[in-house]
C-alpha cells in the first residue's frame, strides 16, 4: 500500500504559522504527544477492562528517547495504536471549524494552549520542533496491518505501509536545527518533569543504575552490585486522586515537601472532591504566610486529567486563596480561551465558589475543633482570613465567626466575644462602642496604659491589612467605632457624660494655652487644654483618628490627595488638672515657664518617638542642664 495526499486543512500552510506564533512555549509539543500515549494506553485499558479487547495488555507504558547523533526524538506507546484509515480521519483532518475563524485566531494569540487545544492540534505541535514527523503504529484491532506516516512540515504526507510489530504508536521527531536544544537529557527530563510528573501511565525516560543486593562477601557483609533500571519519572497516583479516607497527614506532608522542597510544612490542607455540577480533585495548603504575601502568590498548580497545565490560576481560584499551596486537577476547566472568557465562564464560577466555600467550612471547623491550636495559627493565618473578608463578601458572612481580634495582653477574641467583653465600660454617652487600637504597641505604650488604667482594653492592629480591615469592621459592624489609641487624650476617644471637672478658670486656661504656644512655636502643633484626670499625663500629643485615616489613604493613592497634601497635624492635649500645670501657673520666671512647658512637651513626644534630629539632642542638652 502506498497512498500521498493532502493534509485538508483548507488553508495553504499551516506549519510555518504554527512554529512562528507559538514560539515561546515550544517544550509543550512533548506535553502534548505524551499526554496523546498515555490517552491510547488508558483506552486500551478500558477496552481490556469492557472485555471488548481480550489480547495480553502487557506492562502499559509510554516511552520517551531520543538520539543526539541522528537527532531524534521518539515518543512510544502500547496503547490502542491506528489503522490507516484511523491516521486519515484523526491525523490528516485537523478538525477546526474553518480556516478563516482559524487564521483570526492565530494573528491575536500568541498563547499555545489556546490555539492547540481549541483546534485540536495537539499531535501538529510536534512540528514546532522538527523537520519531519514519522508514525509507526499497529493498531490493537484483529487483523490490522502496521502503518507508516511520514510528513515533512508541508500539506504534504505519506502513508505506507509500517514496520510496527507490537500493538501500538511510535512518533519520531526529526529535530530542526533551531531546536537542537530538546536533544538534551536534562532538558527532556525537566520537560517532563514539569508537565508529566503525575500522568496516570509509567512513563519511562532512558535508565538509571540502581543499587542491588549481591549475596554475601567474605566477612558476611551483604554485597550489592550496579544494574540498569528504566527510569520511570513520574507518579501514577498522586494523592489529590486517592480518597482522603486512604490518606494519612504524613502523606500529605510528603506530597508538599515534593511539591515545594524547600517549604516549611503547610498549616494544614484541604481536601477537594466534587463530581456535580463539575469535575474537581485536588489539595490545598495552607502555607504559613506572615506578611510578603507577594513572593507567595503563583503556587497552586492546575491539572487536567493529571496532565500539567499552569501555575498561573488566577482566574479560576479567588484572589484571595492565591496564597494557598497546591493542586487542583479539573477537566471542565476550559483550558483554552481567552482570560476574559474564562471569568464569564459558569463552570469557573462555580469551581471558584466551590473553593470558598470549603475554605470557609475548613477554617470554621478548625476554630471549633480545637480552639487553642486555631489561636497559635492566628498570626499565619489571620492575614488571609482578614483578606478574604474584605474581598468577599460571601466569605465574610462565614468567617465573621471565627476572625479573631487580638488585644496587647495577646488574648483573642471572636468579633461577638468581643463586643460583649467591652459593652458598657467603653460604650461612649451616644451609645456606640468604642474599639481601642494600636498599630504599633511600643511606641504608643503611654496611651495604652492611660487606656488600660481606665479599665479600657486595647486592639492589636499591626498587620499591613490591618489598616483597611479595621475600615471593612466599622462598616459591617453597627454602632461600633475603631479609634487609634494615640488619636486623642483617652476621655475624649471615649466620650463619657461624667467628665472630670475642669479645675483652672478660664483666664488660667488662656494662660496655660499661652505659655505652651510660645513655648512650642510650630505651626502643626495646636495647643488644646482639657481636663483629665489628675493622673493621666501632664501633656499628650495625638493626631485626628479621621485626619490621619485620610492622609493614610492619600498614601496609597486613594485619591484623597487634599489631605496629603497638608502638613501633618497634631493635637497638644494639656491636662490641665496636673499637678505640673497647677506648677507652671504658680511659677513666676517666664523664662522657667516656657522651660517646664517645653519640657514636658518634649517628654511627649519622646514617649512616642516623635522627638528626633536637633530637637531630640536640644531636648537631651537641656535635661542635662537641668539635672
Ligand atoms: P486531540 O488529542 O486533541 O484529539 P491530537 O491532534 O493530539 O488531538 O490527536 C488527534 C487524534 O489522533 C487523537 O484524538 C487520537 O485519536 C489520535 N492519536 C494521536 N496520538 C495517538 C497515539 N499515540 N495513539 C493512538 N492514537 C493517537
Amino acid at each position: 500500500m502506498q497512498e500521498k495526499g493532502t493534509i485538508s486543512i483548507h488553508t495553504e500552510n499551516i506549519f510555518p504559522i504554527i512554529k512562528k506564533f507559538l514560539y515561546s512555549d515550544h517544550e509543550i509539543f512533548l506535553r502534548e504527544l505524551v499526554s496523546n500515549a498515555t490517552d491510547a494506553v488508558q483506552k486500551i485499558k478500558r477496552l481490556a477492562a469492557l472485555g471488548q479487547y481480550n489480547g495480553a495488555l502487557g506492562e502499559l507504558k509510554v516511552k520517551v528517547a531520543f538520539d543526539a547523533d541522528k537527532k531524534t526524538i521518539t515518543i512510544s506507546d502500547n496503547g490502542i495504536g491506528m489503522t490507516a484509515e484511523e491516521i486519515k480521519k484523526y491525523i490528516n483532518q485537523i478538525a477546526f471549524s474553518g480556516a478563516t475563524e482559524f487564521m483570526e485566531k492565530f494573528k491575536e494569540s500568541k498563547d499555545a494552549n489556546e490555539i492547540i487545544g481549541k483546534f485540536g492540534l495537539g499531535f501538529y505541535s510536534a512540528f514546532m520542533v522538527a523537520d519531519q514527523v514519522e508514525i509507526q503504529t499497529l493498531s490493537y484491532q484483529e487483523g490490522a496491518e502496521p502503518a507508516r506516516w511520514i510528513c515533512d512540515g508541508s500539506t504534504e504526507f505519506e502513508i505506507t505501509e509500517g514496520n510496527r510489530t507490537e500493538r501500538g504508536t511510535e512518533i519520531i521527531l526529526h529535530v530542526n536545527q533551531e531546536s537542537e536544544e530538546f536533544l538534551d537529557k536534562f532538558r527532556l527530563e525537566s520537560i517532563l518533569n514539569k508537565y508529566c510528573k503525575f500522568l496516570p501511565i509509567p512513563i519511562q525516560f532512558g535508565t538509571k543504575t540502581e543499587q542491588e543486593p549481591d549475596g554475601e562477601d567474605a566477612d558476611g557483609k551483604p554485597k550489592y552490585k550496579s544494574v540498569e533500571v528504566e527510569n520511570i519519572i513520574n507518579d501514577t497516583n498522586p494523592i489529590w486522586t486517592k480518597a482522603p479516607t486512604e490518606l494519612k497527614d504524613e502523606d500529605y506532608l510528603n506530597f508538599y515537601k515534593e511539591l515545594y522542597p524547600f517549604s516549611e510544612d503547610p498549616l494544614f490542607w484541604i481536601h477537594l472532591n466534587v463530581d456535580y455540577p463539575f469535575n474537581l480533585t485536588g489539595v490545598l495548603y495552607f502555607p504559613k504566610v506572615k506578611n510578603d504575601f507577594e513572593l507567595q502568590r503563583n503556587k497552586i498548580k492546575l491539572f487536567s486529567r493529571q496532565v500539567f497545565i499552569t501555575d498561573e490560576v488566577k482566574d479560576i481560584v479567588p484572589e484571595f486563596l492565591m496564597l494557598l499551596h497546591g493542586v487542583i486537577d479539573s477537566p471542565d476547566i476550559p483550558l483554552n480561551v481567552s482570560r476574559s472568557f474564562l471569568q464569564a465562564d459558569s463552570n469557573v464560577k462555580k469551581i471558584n465558589t466551590y473553593i470558598t466555600k470549603k475554605v470557609a467550612d475548613k477554617l470554621s471547623e478548625l476554630f471549633k475543633k480545637d480552639r487553642k491550636s486555631y489561636e497559635e495559627k492566628w498570626s499565619d493565618i489571620g492575614l488571609f482570613v482578614k483578606y478574604g473578608m474584605l474581598s468577599d463578601d460571601k466569605f465574610y458572612e462565614k468567617a465573621k465567626d471565627f476572625v479573631l481580634l487580638q488585644n496587647t495582653k495577646k488574648e483573642y477574641y471572636t468579633l461577638e466575644e468581643y463586643k460583649e467583653k467591652t459593652q458598657g465600660n467603653q460604650t461612649d454617652k451616644d451609645g456606640k462602642i468604642v474599639y481601642l487600637y494600636t498599630n504599633d504597641a511600643a511606641r504608643q505604650d503611654a496611651f495604652i496604659q492611660s487606656a488600660n488604667k481606665k479599665g479600657y482594653d486595647v486592639l492589636l492592629m499591626d498587620s499591613p491589612i490591618d489598616k483597611h480591615f479595621i475600615g471593612h469592621l466599622e462598616q459591617k459592624l453597627d454602632k461600633i467605632a475603631l479609634k487609634r489609641v494615640d488619636a486623642d487624650v483617652i476621655d475624649k476617644l471615649i466620650n463619657k457624660e461624667d467628665a472630670v471637672a475642669h479645675v483652672l478658670t478660664e483666664e488660667e486656661t488662656n494662660k496655660v494655652k499661652d505659655i505652651f504656644n510660645k513655648a512650642i512655636n510650630k505651626a502643626t502643633m495646636h495647643v488644646e487644654v482639657e481636663s483629665l484626670s489628675p493622673d493621666d499625663l501632664p501633656v499628650t500629643v495625638t493626631m485626628d483618628e479621621y485626619m490621619r485615616r485620610m492622609k493614610d489613604m492619600a498614601k496609597m493613592g486613594g485619591g484623597m490627595s487634599f489631605y496629603g497634601s497638608l502638613p501633618d497635624s497634631y493635637k497638644v492635649a494639656v491636662n490641665g488638672n496636673h499637678k505640673l500645670i497647677a506648677r507652671i501657673l504658680k511659677t513666676e520666671d517666664e523664662a522657667v515657664q516656657a522651660q517646664l512647658a517645653k519640657q514636658s512637651f518634649d517628654l511627649a513626644l519622646l514617649s512616642q518617638g516623635l522627638l528626633t534630629g536637633a530637637d531630640l539632642t536640644e531636648f537631651v542638652n537641656r535635661s542635662v542642664s537641668l539635672i
